[in-house]
């Protein structure tokens, strides 16, 4: 199909499609998960009533009519209060810098402070790209908290803005079709069926870890990396050993459990949602391995591939 009358110069072979990146930039919580799943159209990002769960960037595709989105679910934007929270903004900054379009995602039921808000616009700035706001939760949220959030994403973050709720799907059909005209025309960067970027196993580490937020309280989620060491499919079942990194013994004791019963009623969930991910059978392995402070520590974030901040001179943990 073609949208341009008349078609660019540009590399590949279909110069008459449009393709970019599209950023969704926001306080954890607002959110961004369930609205990237909702415009993917299939759950690849993990979704929980906790904040700060995506610690990596997530990029699913929607597309259609000539037109590619390659959606960025990029870490929540706050005031960062260890290494790993600031590894996890400059992963945001970088989403918005690499970004053709950068969407702001508010969620009306809880008011942003003033100082989350220039951060917000802050960590957009970054980025060079059109700006749309999203007021997300509108099934929840009442008129005046909307209005507020339309107030500002139209005047101080200079936004174009859309009033969605991600959850029900209200609002996400505009939304996607405002997105697909605003997409810089360009050949496709990913083959049209895929819905995803990201390899399998990643997905898998996903799933492992939604079930952790599930099973356990505040800390120890948090304090975990889960790292897909082997995934081999066979010809019965998928065989995938996952290595749950811990801050410290305390808290794989934790994990693994009186007897080893955490850690064996985190594996049936996990491969469950594996499972029905993949559509297939899988034996799961779950390791509990502790790599001391790895949250707080340059060499580890690295050794576990997350994006790791400049040395800007903040006393590194010992
Ligand atoms: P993220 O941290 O910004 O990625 O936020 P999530 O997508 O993980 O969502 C945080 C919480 O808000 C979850 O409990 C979601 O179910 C909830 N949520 C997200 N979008 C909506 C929505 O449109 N309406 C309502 N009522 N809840 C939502």
């Amino acid at each position: 199909m073609t949208l341009l009358p008349t078609p660019p110069v540009g590399p590949g072979p279909n110069p008459a499609t449009r393709c970019g990146y599209v950023a969704l930039l926001g306080v954890p919580n607002s959110g961004k998960s369930t609205l990237f799943n909702a415009l993917v159209g299939s759950r690849l990002s993990i979704v929980t009533p906790k904040a700060q769960t995506t610690q990596r960037q997530i990029l699913g595709l929607n597309t259609s009519d000539g037109t590619q989105l390659v959606l960025v679910d990029a870490p929540g934007v706050l005031h960062p209060r260890d290494l790993l929270q600031r590894a996890l903004l400059a992963g945001a900054r970088e989403a918005a810098r690499s970004a053709d379009l950068l969407a702001l995602v508010l969620d009306p039921t809880h008011q942003m402070d003033e100082a989350a808000r220039r951060l917000l616009l802050d960590v957009a700035s970054e980025g060079r790209g059109p700006r749309i706001g999203i007021v997300n939760k509108t099934d929840l949220a009442d008129a005046a908290s909307v209005a507020r959030d339309v107030a500002w994403l139209e005047g101080e973050a200079g936004a174009r803005r859309f009033l969605v709720s991600a959850r029900t799907g209200v609002g996400t059909g505009e939304l996607l079709t405002a997105l697909r005209a605003l997409l810089p025309p360009g050949p496709f960067l990913f083959p049209e069926d895929d819905i995803a970027a990201e390899p399998v196993r990643f997905f898998a580490a996903e799933c492992v870890r939604e079930a952790l937020f599930e099973q356990f309280e505040e800390e120890v989620p948090y304090a975990t990396f889960c790292e897909i060491e082997e995934f081999r499919e066979g010809r019965d079942r998928t065989y995938i050993q996952a290595n749950l990194f811990v801050e410290r013994q305390s808290q794989k004791g934790i994990l693994i459990g009186e007897g080893g019963r955490a850690i064996r009623d985190l594996g049936v969930a996990a491969r469950e949602k594996i499972e029905h991910f993949l559509g297939s059978p899988v034996y799961l392995d779950l390791w509990v391995k502790v790599l001391p402070g790895w949250r707080r520590k340059r060499a580890q974030l690295r050794r576990l591939g997350l994006p790791v901040p400049e040395d800007d001179g903040t006393p590194q943990a010992s």
